[in-house]
């Protein structure tokens, strides 16, 4: 079966390099779903989360927001900021979203509205995608304990 080769990247790092084949992004305009043969494509993509399905798998990342070019056989996403849902740590989300929180409460002088607004938003979805990370392992029996 064809697959895709899938680079995902920021400026820092590569997060992923590999076949897969689906992967599923967060578009500028909705939920973007390349699969191999696709059109060539280049779009932007907004804060969110994006997957990457191969066999039965699924992994995923978290960005927020960047560029995407779809060739029919790979795709290269350059993100701006992104993880690995196992990388998260969510402890740090969690903090950032109550900085957040707390400046757009206290709007005082000074407070950058949007950049608080888009630090709520990454948080949001960091927690979001660790949490479902916690889900999916919960999911699996754990054998030993059938045994
Ligand atoms: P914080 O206030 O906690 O730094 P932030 O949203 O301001 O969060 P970003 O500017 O989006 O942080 O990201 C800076 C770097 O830190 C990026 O490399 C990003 O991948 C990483 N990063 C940010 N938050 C987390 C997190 N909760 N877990 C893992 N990596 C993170």
């Amino acid at each position: 079966m064809a697959t895709l080769h899938v680079e995902i990247v920021t400026q820092e790092k590569r997060l992923f390099s590999g076949e897969a084949d689906m992967i599923i992004a967060p578009g500028g305009e909705g939920e973007l779903g390349i699969l191999p043969h696709h059109a060539p494509l280049l779009t932007t993509l907004k804060e969110g989360v994006l997957r990457v399905k191969q066999g039965g798998n699924e992994e995923y990342f978290t960005i927020g927001g960047g560029f995407m070019e779809v060739q029919p056989d790979h795709v290269v996403v350059l993100a701006d900021v992104a993880e690995k849902a196992d990388d998260i740590d969510i402890a740090r989300a969690e903090e950032a979203k109550q900085r957040a929180e707390q400046l757009l409460k206290d709007r005082s002088a000074g407070v950058d509205i949007d950049a608080a607004l888009a630090s709520l938003r990454r948080a949001q979805i960091r927690i979001a995608v660790a949490q479902k990370r916690g889900t999916r392992r919960a999911d699996v029996p754990d054998r030993r304990k059938e045994q």
